[in-house]
């Protein structure tokens, strides 16, 4: 029998965890043919997230809880769940029901159709305007720029064949944007629309400190454009400034009189300054990021692991 892991990354959603155990219960009872398998990740939740869950492992025979040592973010909680994961093919999924896994069985026609990544495409959401808007421009900022074409709309929820994971698995930049990783492992790719549903209960996990990492992530690790563009700035400075030499030598030379202008001479100043200062920051990202790499710290620290009695067999 082929075996599917489902992998949930849990970072305070109590509210959310007995809905979501219903959820998967049905599924499973309805795939036949198939093993479920479910990998928990609990990532530094200081809620009751992680008894919930081992309830469920206690009469769930094929679950892992891999509990952190802190909260590390969405992103590592997926690297490691995908780290442990023994599924044929791997299922990653919010675990707030914004990624319905009743999707499963259209994923798992497209695998057995030869796919090796079947991922999710968000047709509609149901966040307010704002957010909307801001990831509409990201993800199309992000496949303008981006060196190898990132898919539009479309998250982490997936399907990935074994052969895909070990490829990621084998990528290990500390500042991980698994959705892009998973388009530069290419294979045998399609989208499958979907509606994302809004979250169950309770508050978005994704503050806004740690969505903007995440969408610097995606950009600085897949395209060299920011720093191009410092460079196309200072080519363009350049050429104004001799423009402006040009102009200020005819004055002096044909017209006559001593040259005046202390408030340009401010303004080009600060344009000039505030230039610099933006590309010492783009520059800080790439090297902040080649720093975090130097330092070689693991990505993440399980504190223990929670098997139920037939999970490995
Ligand atoms: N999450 C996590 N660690 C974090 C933040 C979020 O594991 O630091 C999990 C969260 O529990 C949920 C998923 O990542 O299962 C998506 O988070 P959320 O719903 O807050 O993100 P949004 O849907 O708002 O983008
Ligand atoms: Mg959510």
């Amino acid at each position: 029998m082929k075996r599917i892991s489902l992998v949930f990354p849990v970072y305070n959603e109590e509210q959310v965890l007995p809905a979501l155990f219903e959820r998967v219960e049905s599924l499973s009872r309805l795939l036949a043919g198939y093993e479920l398998e479910i990998i928990f990740v609990n990532d530094g939740s200081h809620d009751g997230s992680l008894q919930l869950m081992q309830h469920f492992q206690a009469r769930y025979p094929h679950c892992t809880i891999l509990d952190f040592s802190r909260n590390f973010g969405h992103q590592v909680a997926i690297t490691a769940g995908m780290d442990f994961a023994t599924g044929d093919a791997i299922m990653l999924l919010d675990a707030d029901l914004q990624d319905p896994p009743e999707i499963l069985p259209q994923f798992l026609a497209k695998w057995e159709e030869g796919y090796q990544v079947v991922y999710a495409i968000r047709k509609t959401r149901q966040e307010h305007l704002f957010k909307r808007m801001a990831y509409r421009a990201f993800y199309r900022i992000l496949h303008k720029i981006s060196d190898i074409p990132i898919p539009l709309d479309s998250g982490d929820f997936c399907l990935m064949d074994r052969r895909v994971i070990e490829v990621i698995k084998s990528m290990h930049e500390r500042n991980r944007f698994v959705r892009g990783l998973r388009s530069w492992a290419g294979f045998k790719q399609i989208g499958l629309e979907y509606d994302r549903d809004k979250r169950h209960s309770g508050e978005a996990k994704y503050t806004f400190p740690k969505l903007m990492k995440l969408a610097l992530n995606g950009i600085f690790s897949f395209s060299y454009f920011p720093l191009q563009i410092a460079g196309y700035t200072g080519f363009f400075v350049s050429i104004i400034s001799f423009l402006g030499i040009l102009v200020y030598l005819y004055k002096k030379l044909v017209i006559g009189g001593e040259p005046q202008g202390f408030p340009t001479l401010v303004i080009l100043v600060l344009f000039l300054g505030g230039i610099q200062l933006i590309s010492l920051g783009v520059i800080g990202e790439y090297i902040g990021r080649i720093y975090d790499e130097v330092k070689r710290r693991p990505t993440y620290i399980i504190r223990k692991i929670y098997e139920s009695d037939s999970s490995r067999s």
